[in-house]
């Protein structure tokens, strides 16, 4: 399988970012997308290639050029505000609140963004858990070209491949950035290959958090099918989005399907919602699905309160790869850094119908060196 990767990712260098108030080690860390590469460079089935350039058009068409703007000049304007900080966070958010009682126009003529660069981040931004530094933009515009890239492929032929999506993308919404995600990989892909073939697309999101960001850009649209299996959002982020209820609006509706789980969900019970999501896919027409891979699903992921193993990723990529589309499959979360690399072999194996076996010895030391 050919996999898309770009070492700009690296410029997206976060340290720490902010969990209820406080600063904490950085959970999304470069050393997650080199874990990945390093397995399966080591696993030998795998083309590495880099991206190519698509430009700016395919992210205007699903996200707000505003938002574009924004996180373009967001690091300069951090540093020409004087502001001493490693990263930009958010001062304050819109909370719908602040303008109860208020008519839409009349929210839509006063609620402007501001000046001050946290206000600003305020008003783009989801919340404080999207840690923004100096190479953040550059990374995030690399990340799309991994994507679209992947969608190249996929659209010359192959039958799947795999971009390493960094940073990841899926609680980006088309006005908003959030939850580490800056663009909207997944929906920028979906989008292009709906205007590329004419035929419809489905997203399907395993990533243990919803992905309320893809959802919300194709609430409306009859061309994007959306399902995601995920974390129950009353005791997980996003919190705000993504219960069985959702189903989409208008020509979107019936197009959304969540499938919430338990915390401390096994095995049995994702390959259970694997099965629904499957049959979902199956009932619209379409030849390509996009993927958003996450392994946070993971029973020793740090963030996350599944109990994966590593070999029903085998099983799930698998059972997506025998609905018989082709797949965009796209890096999305999973914060476990030691099992990343394995979790990914095992899952883009089994898309391919190769048999998986651990790879012997080698790995990464905690310094995050290889050995082996
Ligand atoms: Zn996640």
């Amino acid at each position: 399988m050919q996999v898309v990767y770009s070492p700009v990712h690296l410029a997206h260098d976060v340290v720490f970012e902010t969990y209820m108030g406080i600063a904490v080690p950085a959970n999304e860390v470069a050393e997650r997308a080199e874990r990945i590469r390093t397995a399966l460079v080591a696993d030998g089935g795998f083309a590495l290639t880099g991206p190519t350039e698509h430009g700016e058009a395919p992210i205007t068409d699903v996200h707000d050029p505003g938002l574009v703007r924004f996180l373009e000049v967001a690091w300069s304007e951090l540093r020409r505000q004087g502001i001493p900080r490693a990263f930009l966070s958010a001062d304050t958010y819109p909370n719908r609140s602040m303008f109860e009682g208020m008519s839409h126009e009349a929210i839509a003529a006063l609620v402007r963004e501001p000046e001050h660069v946290g206000g600003r981040a305020g008003f783009w931004g989801l919340d404080s858990a999207a840690p923004l530094v100096a190479g953040t933009y550059a990374a995030s515009l690399a990340a799309v070209d991994v994507a679209l890239t992947t969608v190249d492929l996929v659209l010359g032929g192959e039958q799947a491949a795999y971009g390493l999506c960094r940073p990841p993308g899926h609680h980006a919404a088309r006005s908003m950035y959030g939850g580490y995600c800056f663009f909207n990989n997944a929906a920028i892909a979906a989008h292009a290959i709906t205007k590329a073939t004419g035929e419809r697309v489905s997203i399907i999101d395993v990533d243990y958090h919803h992905g309320n960001g893809s959802q919300q850009i194709f609430w409306r649209r009859g061309d994007v099918r959306y399902i995601s299996i995920h974390a129950d959002p009353r005791r997980q982020y996003p919190y705000f989005l993504g219960r069985a209820d959702e189903k989409g609006e208008g020509e979107g509706a019936g197009e959304n399907l969540n499938i919430p789980l338990r915390a401390g969900a096994t095995n049995e019970d994702y390959l259970a919602a694997t099965d629904r999501a499957v049959e979902a896919i199956l009932a619209v027409s379409g030849s390509v699905v996009v993927v958003s891979l996450g392994f946070d699903t993971y029973g020793l992921d740090p963030i996350g309160d599944f109990a994966l193993t590593t070999d029903v990723y085998h099983e799930v990529g698998r059972r997506v790869a025998a609905t018989g589309r082709r797949l965009v499959i796209l890096q999305e979360g999973g914060y476990h850094r030691p099992s990343l690399g394995e979790n990914a072999r095992a899952w883009l194996r089994g898309a391919e119908g190769r048999p998986f076996e651990p790879l012997p010895a080698a790995g990464f030391t905690e310094g995050g060196s290889v050995v082996g």
